[in-house]
């Protein structure tokens, strides 16, 4: 055995991660993803990855995707230079995913600051219609639609600001992601916060990738609900927040 080879064996198994993690000249996405695969920690679509992205890598995710983004309307065969509409589109794309209607993956919980329920109250709060802005996975079309929270807290619950619903929602639904596990998620969410008696939630949505492409059926809604606690073992309390969700949305 040449001392290259004996050199090769001794190596940790893993060196290859931790040299994709140093380099600097490795694409921002695949140290991230690094990160990722090395704490054994799932990223898809609609997970949040903010943990593993540092200081000024967002920066550099977006100049990355911009490259890809402008790959991807030359193989369109769109004359992004002689086109004066979409000279800039590769970078706006680019933006729009990572700033915006994506935001929900590569930015932190917003900070909201849960109090005790020093009133004890224990009465049906029910909070929106939320305005939800989502993206499907399966087509990255958007989902538009609505959310009602409703909450019914105990005397050990924390209750959070009304405004603060709204941020948790969408920093939830500023994902790609189905709107099944889109509604699952913020109660989750919403759950660990608060540590209510019963929650629910009820979610009303336009699927572009039914209006836009596909079937295109302008028409189809589609509605979830998640039903926690005491919204599930008591029907009357569903009842009334139903019932209340219908005449305000009427
Ligand atoms: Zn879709």
């Amino acid at each position: 055995m040449d001392q290259k080879t004996i050199t090769k064996l001794s190596s940790p198994p893993d060196e290859d991660a931790e040299v994709l993690v140093s380099q600097p000249e490795t694409p921002v996405s695949q140290r991230i993803r690094a990160r990722l695969r090395n704490a054994r920690e799932r990223f898809h679509a609609n997970d949040n990855i903010a943990r593993f992205i540092e200081p000024g890598e967002l920066q550099q995710l977006l100049d990355e995707v911009e490259v890809k983004m402008l790959g991807v309307l030359e193989s369109l065969v769109i004359d992004t230079e002689g086109d004066h509409n979409t000279q800039d589109t590769a970078r706006r794309v680019a933006r729009m995913y990572v700033t915006e209607v994506f935001r929900g993956r590569y930015n932190p919980t917003p900070e909201v600051t849960e109090f005790p329920n020093v009133e004890h109250l224990n009465e049906l709060m029910i909070v929106g219609p939320i305005t939800v802005r989502s993206a499907c996975s399966h087509h990255l079309c958007p989902i538009i639609g609505k959310v009602w929270i409703g909450v019914m807290p105990n005397e050990h619950s924390n209750l959070i600001g009304l405004s603060k619903y709204a941020r948790l929602c969408d920093w939830v639904m500023s994902r790609p992601q189905i709107q099944e596990e889109a509604v699952t998620r913020l109660a989750d969410l919403l759950q660990g916060r608060m540590q209510p008696d019963g929650l629910a939630i009820v979610m009303e949505a336009d699927h572009f990738c039914m209006q836009w492409r596909g079937v295109k059926d302008t028409d189809s809604k589609m509605i979830n609900s998640v039903m926690r606690g005491s919204f599930l073992k008591d029907p009357n309390l569903r009842r009334e927040f139903l019932a209340l969700l219908q005449r305000r949305s009427a």
